[in-house]
């Protein structure tokens, strides 16, 4: 389903999505990636729906369990670039999914019934330990992924998640689980809608993934001047060794953010231009920087402002807990009381 069917402006008979649910593992700084990738995405559904997002930290363990420490730390530096960039927490929850004890006992339940094979042709279970080769990952956690994702989910009765292509079996087969529970026990899960987000494809500086690991990442937080040597740095048309060679922005690893940056107009200019070498790279990318600089303004500007206020970050993320905590032990109540374990057995409140 694409993003416009969901505001109804096209096709008044789609279903009106109401709750959103989406998380991001703990990384630290967000990076350009993150930003046009997700970010700036999620500000935008905040505006017509009810969101959770949350700070996937169980996630970071299934892969980082060798050595977790960073994790912690990771977590406030992201919710900084998050309210940086416009998520308002009087109308999206921002939360830390450790916080919500629930999701472990969820993601127990859903494990009970949820087939090992379902697991094993996951497609990106396999990318991962191809990627991820020099990591010990024949895991019971790291095979469980998917399974936490559905706790996630559906705890919040989620309508719709966000998520790129390579995403979508997930949100399948978290459909999947809720219908078997429902089938189970008693329908109390909805089955989330795929709510597909064209993800602009963004490299690093270098021309690979952009990725912390990589060292090749442009963050939202980096001074204009660290910014603008980044972007001095970035791979153009390799078939162009000199200004006077003809150019082609499909080739080139700026022009993607070039598009991201600039009106229609000016990008069939530097097209033409480029094309007919009336435009030298270095000229190129000095108009990207300035560009990129201009529109990332107010987002380090509101950054600023969180760093000297690194309490109100802390209180933000603690009432998201709270909020997310009270939906989390509604579902949970009516997921034991389905399966039958009875409340009144239980000892802790
Ligand atoms: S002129 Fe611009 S679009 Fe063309 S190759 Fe150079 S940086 Fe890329």
């Amino acid at each position: 389903m694409a993003l416009e069917d969901l505001y109804g402006s096209e096709e008044p008979e789609a279903p009106k999505l109401k709750r959103i649910l989406s998380g991001m593992r703990p990384t630290g700084k967000m990076h350009l990636g993150n930003y046009y990738g997700a970010l700036d995405n999620w500000k935008r559904l905040q505006e017509d729906f009810q969101c959770f997002y949350f700070v996937a930290d169980w996630h970071a363990l299934t892969t980082e369990y060798e050595s977790p420490g960073p994790i912690s730390g990771y977590i406030p530096e992201m919710v900084t670039d998050w309210l940086s960039v416009g998520l308002d927490p009087l109308k999206s929850t921002i939360f830390v999914q450790s916080a919500i004890r629930e999701h472990a006992e969820l993601y127990l339940v859903f494990g009970m019934f949820t087939p090992v094979p379902w697991l094993e042709r996951n497609p990106t279970y396999k990318d991962q330990i191809l990627e991820l080769a020099h990591k010990d990952l024949a895991t019971y956690g790291f095979l469980g992924y998917p399974v936490l994702q559905a706790a996630d989910i559906l705890m919040y009765k989620a309508d719709g998640v966000p998520v790129g292509v390579d995403q979508v079996p997930h949100v399948e087969m978290t459909r999947e689980i809720a219908r078997r529970f429902n089938h189970l026990y008693r329908p109390i899960f909805p089955e989330p809608e795929v709510l597909l987000t064209e993800i602009p494809k963004l490299t690093g500086i270098d021309g690979r993934k952009m990725s912390k690991s990589y060292g090749n990442c442009i963050y939202l937080s980096d001074p204009p001047e660290v910014m603008a040597k980044k972007v001095r740095q970035m791979t153009t048309d390799t078939q162009r060794p000199y200004k006077k060679d003809p150019g082609e922005p499909d080739r080139c690893l700026a022009f993607p953010f070039h598009r991201l940056n600039l009106p229609q107009e000016r990008l069939d200019e530097i097209t033409a231009d480029c094309r007919a070498a009336k435009l030298g790279c270095v000229d190129c990318k000095k108009m990207l920087a300035e560009a990129l600089l201009k529109n990332l303004a107010p987002i380090q500007e509101r950054r600023r402002y969180y760093e000297a206020h690194a309490d109100e970050v802390l209180d933000i993320m603690h009432q998201g807990n709270d909020r997310a905590r009270q939906q989390a032990r509604q579902t949970m109540a009516e997921v034991r009381d389905a399966v039958g374990f009875n409340e009144k057995f239980q000892l802790v409140p």
